[in-house]
């Protein structure tokens, strides 16, 4: 028996055999062509593209209606591949000058272009490797007449174990077929894992060894709730997690039961689970899971995938939307947040050797007013449509949240001056991401109308700990005290200043740290929409006396792995 250490992707805990996919490899044969050929390779060239964006547009229509618009725009990065017109024109010019067979030309530049990409030191440009090599992939197949090996054809439940996992074999992934999954690479917020999550199967990605540690067939355990896989478990052991699985299904339906009820204590009070959202379509799903507001809606995608700038008209329109689709509940527009592992192709933001200290988010804003404004302007002109509220990014200090403010007031004064109505009094808010901003929340709270706390950010940048790094992924601790005091500070200092103070870090959503951080007094919780009925189902089943009691106690411990093993005792109790 044998343990692999992984980090925990998607929750929930599989057993079956495992099947290993290979990467994939093409022996590409360099055969020589006549210059008379070169009209018909080109044809096959241009055949082999029309193919291969009919497939992948095939594909996102099948995971639109599956999985939902979300997982199937991460295709619309594919056929931005499939339309590159320097990639296209090199392998025609290529072909034309060295007279070989257009797969053999194809794959070299295909090649050439990964090692571009490769060398550049960017996480978010390494991320569209993929991309790059999974479009690559199904290109040479046609070139080649190769048809693609279908994971549906596996007979049986398994757990696929690869390197890695493009989107599209992620996709591809059949519930009925798939148990869970286990990489060598990858982070937290990989595709992958995003994929698995949609999904609901467990997964364990960064494992670093797991390709070379594991063979097809051998039984395997995957927890991903705590990253671990067991390799061919003993009987003993096999047992134990057939109860764990058992367990953890239990319990998912048991959370689904709490999704309209309202979130009160046991002892009447109420707090508020609102959902996070990427896009406008999301809407649905945030219903459906009994959301009552939306607490995070992340308007920097609006900017991605795309050639030009979304224009005020197009902000206003969504923005629109979503305040109708969930007036009278409260929708928080969360101000375009670029830069750190948030690339925009449109603007050109110069390579920094450290992203997420960079020119990111509010500080990108304040230094380009009428690319702010101008989104600023259509949040305000929204607002008449709903109970729309927002709040700024990555805000250091005092003076950024004066400037923004100040850039907003003269966005309404262009409104007024055109006579085009907008909510006045519309809140705004700040959120909490950096330490700065933690320790000096209650300055903070003189100019802001409510705060959210981003721990997604506060945690990578109070432990000193990159977010999107594997390497150092065991040290992004959220239950560390440094962050449990940080977070202590900015609630009370929000209380004391009268205002409103959420969180919208996937902290929020931690189960076990849920009763600590309602103890803490946190208002608000704004969690992925599938992760609300849990959260409900957490905040109904303890008084506010109780989790005040689990927060006082954690914060008399040393260290976070204490705080964790605490929190997870006493949540085990609570939901005996
Ligand atoms: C955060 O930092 O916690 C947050 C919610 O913002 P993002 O994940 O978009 O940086
Ligand atoms: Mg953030």
């Amino acid at each position: 028996m044998n343990q692999l250490k992984g980090i925990a992707a998607a929750s929930g805990i599989s057993i079956g055999p495992a099947y290993k996919v290979g990467k994939e490899e093409f022996i590409i044969a360099k055969e020589p062509i006549r210059e008379e050929d070169i009209p018909v390779q080109i044809q096959i060239f241009e055949e082999a593209l029309i193919k291969t964006r009919r497939e992948i547009i095939d594909l996102q229509k099948r995971i639109s209606f599956e999985m939902g618009q979300e997982e199937a725009q991460i295709f619309d990065a594919h056929l931005l591949v499939l339309e590159d017109r320097m990639l296209i024109e090199e392998v025609i010019s290529r072909l034309k000058k060295e007279r070989l067979n257009v797969a053999f030309i194809f794959s070299e530049v295909l090649k050439k272009y990964v090692e571009i990409f490769l060398k550049i030191e960017d996480e978010y440009l390494k991320e569209r490797i993929a991309d790059i090599n999974d479009v690559g992939k199904r290109i040479l197949r046609h070139l080649l007449g190769k048809e693609r090996k279908a994971f549906e054809d596996l007979k049986e439940k398994v757990v696929m174990v690869a390197h890695d996992l493009s989107p599209s074999d992620t996709a591809a992934m059949h519930k009925q077929n798939v148990c869970a999954f286990v990489t060598d690479v990858g982070g937290k917020t990989s595709h992958t894992a995003i994929m698995a999550k949609s999904l609901e199967i467990p997964a364990v990605v960064g494992t670093e060894s797991a390709t070379s540690r594991i063979k097809t067939g051998d039984m395997l355990i995957v927890d991903g709730s705590m990253g671990v896989i067991i390799i061919n478990p003993d009987e003993e052991t096999l047992n134990i997690y057939r109860k764990e699985e058992e367990k953890f299904k239990g319990v998912a339906e048991r959370f689904l039961s709490a999704k309209d009820l309202p979130a009160v204590t046991l002892d009447g009070t109420t707090i508020k689970i609102n959902a996070n959202i990427e896009f406008p379509d999301e809407v649905p799903s945030v219903k459906l899971h009994g959301g009552e507001g939306i607490g995070l809606y992340r308007t920097e995608f609006f900017y991605m995938n795309r050639k030009d700038l979304p224009s005020e008209e197009e902000h206003y329109e969504a923005y629109k939307y979503v305040a109708e689709q969930m007036n009278p509940n409260p929708v928080i527009i969360r101000t375009l947040d670029l830069g750190g592992d948030k690339f925009l192709s449109q603007f050109e933001i110069p390579y920094e050797m450290e992203p997420f200290l960079g020119w990111r988010a509010i500080r990108f804003c304040l230094a380009r007013p009428e690319i702010f404004k101008l989104q600023l302007r259509a949040i305000l002109r929204a607002s008449v449509h709903g109970n729309l509220k927002m709040m700024y990014p990555m805000i250091s200090g005092i003076e950024e949240l004066k400037q923004a403010n100040k850039i907003l007031e003269d966005a309404k004064e262009e409104l007024r001056k055109k006579g085009l109505a907008f909510k006045e009094d519309i809140e705004v808010g700040a959120m909490i991401e950096v330490p700065s901003a933690a320790l000096t929340a209650d300055i903070l709270a003189t100019e802001a109308d409510f705060f959210s706390i981003g721990t997604n950010d506060l945690i990578q940048y109070s432990l000193a700990v990159d977010r999107a790094n594997e390497k150092v992924a065991y040290l992004y601790n959220p239950a560390h005290l440094a962050v449990l005091r940080l977070i202590k500070n900015i609630i009370d200092s929000a209380h004391k200043a009268n205002i409103h103070v959420g969180m919208c870090g996937e902290m929020a959503g931690e189960a076990s740290l849920v009763l600590l951080l309602l103890g803490l007094g946190l208002d608000e919780f704004s969690v992925p929409p599938q992760v609300i009925p849990e959260v409900k189902y957490l905040v109904r089943s303890v008084t506010l006396g109780q989790a005040k009691e689990i927060a006082a106690a954690a914060m008399l411990l040393s260290t976070g792995k204490e705080v964790e093993e605490f929190t997870q005792a006493k949540l085990r109790e609570i939901l005996k």
